[in-house]
């Protein structure tokens, strides 16, 4: 959406140079990264939540992203997984992009999908949030539910089975 109409605002700036066709990576790179920037300019005004990075290193990039510091030097990791933008926990965007996706991933675990999101992102409390966003997964939820029910028909059946059994023991 950010990336049509970062688009459309060129194309009305550049009338003669318009783009058409197809959103290209780098339009889309751009419009998540001017995404990002506005969702941590937003947060992180507030002094309560700046404070939140203080056992971080931080710093800002060329084009004004906040960014973990990590030691990871080893050369074939990518720019991002070294460097990590930082997303806070509490926003309708990142709820969004972590449910985004786990769905991509074939309904991605908790474990799993931390890893993708670390390719990338560096979450504050990332484990709570995403397992609070998992937890309103419905797909997973009814498949949660299916798996809790096979087992407890079982064990009624064979509680059932036992009283009958107590019955007619007492019985006899
Ligand atoms: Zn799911």
């Amino acid at each position: 959406m950010a990336a049509w109409m970062k688009r459309f605002i060129f194309n009305c700036r550049n009338s003669t140079s318009r783009i058409t066709g197809e959103l290209s990576h780098q339009e889309i790179k751009q419009a998540e990264l001017k995404i990002v920037k506005m969702i941590q300019d937003e947060y992180f005004i507030h002094e309560v939540n700046r404070k939140k990075l203080n056992s971080l290193t931080t710093y800002k990039d060329g084009e004004g992203i906040l960014r973990v510091k990590t030691k990871i030097t080893y050369r074939k990791d990518s720019e991002d997984f070294k460097n990590p933008i930082i997303l806070p926990s509490h926003h309708q965007v990142v709820e969004r992009l972590i449910m985004t996706e786990h769905k991509k991933n074939s309904h991605a675990g908790l474990q799993m999908l931390l890893n993708i999101l670390r390719e990338h992102y560096w979450i504050l409390n990332a484990r709570k949030t995403v397992r609070s966003v998992l937890s309103k997964c419905v797909i997973c939820l009814r498949h949660a539910k299916r798996n809790v029910t096979t087992p407890l028909h079982h064990s009624q059946k064979i509680q059932s089975k036992m009283l009958q059994f107590l019955r007619s023991s007492v019985l006899i």
